[in-house]
């Protein structure tokens, strides 16, 4: 029995009354984001519903393998001639999220909310939102179940999938009981647990290496030892041949050092924008403070675009950091 079985029924209906969906997900998708897109395709056309997937750009290349990637639509090279009435947005904390997808959606969309973010401003017709959830894939498991409609290897596979990337790889704080018996009954249906693990987790590509290597030789910390963080710019980019998936953990090195509180990854997007990504040990909630900057996500891992120059954003967000410590 679900937690919350008024929520899931009210998705469930939302789903069944309506026809013709665009599903969405986040700007720079992740395992999670990719995998509730498809789970939510798979569902409705188990319910014989016709839908669309887009995201504003590609898909991660490493996630090729997952159930009907590749239709997924990059806006950025498939623009849509229809615009949709009914929309899911699955694992967007905020509409911004959704990023160009909007321009899809009709005037008078009703949307599907469907997330685990705590920062989540309950946009939308309707609300699938569970905060206690360690990803938006955990929810979409308990919708598929709460519709009694039977899973395969593959939907199995796509919702592994999300759980194991959004607990990096059923390690951080977010692993419940529930998460793990999720995963339990995923492997159940023939999920390759230790093969996805190895292929999303510890699989790196060249570009990727080589942009860890010139990201941790910038590597700073406070004097205090309490807060460190790398910086990447385009130019990084453009010498490794790195491309945004390859920056996935790399935050993950200032934060895990002894002693630091609070790792964070700034990324310059352009001259005038940068992309903060916060992890936390446990003590800061980054989520407020890049809910502060505009951005949201969770209390141990988070992030915003700001605008500015990258050394004063850097100062900015430490010295907030700081003020939370
Ligand atoms: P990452 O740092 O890996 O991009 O994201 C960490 C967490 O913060 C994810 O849950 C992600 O959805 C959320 N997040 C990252 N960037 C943003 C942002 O610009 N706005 C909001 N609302 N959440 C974000
Ligand atoms: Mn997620």
């Amino acid at each position: 029995m679900q937690t919350y079985p008024q929520e899931l029924q009210n998705a469930l209906a939302f789903l069944k009354e309506h026809d013709d969906f665009l599903i969405v997900s986040h700007v720079q998708p992740d395992g999670d984001a990719v995998s509730s897109t498809l789970a939510v395709g798979w569902l409705l056309s188990c319910l014989g519903k016709n839908y669309v997937m887009v995201n504003e750009g590609p898909i991660p290349r490493r996630m090729s393998y997952l159930w009907h990637s590749d239709q997924v639509l990059d806006l950025s090279k498939n623009p849509l001639d229809t615009k949709y009435r009914n929309v899911i947005c699955v694992d967007c904390a905020d509409f911004q999220r959704v990023g160009k997808t909007q321009q899809d959606f009709s005037e008078d969309a009703r949307i599907l909310n469907i997330d685990h973010h705590p920062t989540n401003d309950g946009y939308g017709e309707v609300q699938l939102i569970v905060p206690e959830a360690a990803a938006t894939a955990e929810i979409l498991l308990d919708l598929i179940e709460y519709a009694e409609i039977p899973l395969t290897t593959d939907i199995a596979t796509a919702l592994y999938t999300g759980l194991l990337t959004d607990t990096g790889g059923f390690r951080y704080s977010n692993t419940s009981p529930k998460v793990m018996a999720q995963a339990s009954r995923l492997l159940g249906f023939g999920v390759d647990g230790p093969g996805l693990s190895e292929l999303l987790l510890e699989q790196i590509t060249y570009p990727q290496l080589q942009i860890l290597t010139k990201a941790l030789t910038k590597l700073q910390m406070s004097e205090d030892g309490l807060i460190s963080w790398v910086s990447i710019t385009p130019e990084d980019m453009a010498e490794t041949g790195a491309i945004n998936e390859d920056l996935e953990g790399i935050v993950n090195y200032p934060r895990n050092v002894q002693g630091v509180e609070v790792g964070m990854l700034f990324k310059v997007i352009h001259d005038n924008a940068v992309k903060v990504s916060m992890r936390s040990a446990g003590k800061v909630d980054v989520a407020a403070i890049c809910h502060s900057f505009g951005g949201g996500g969770h209390v141990r891992a988070a992030g915003a675009r700001i605008e500015g120059q990258l050394e004063e954003i850097i100062q900015l967000v430490v010295e907030r950091v700081k003020e939370q410590l």
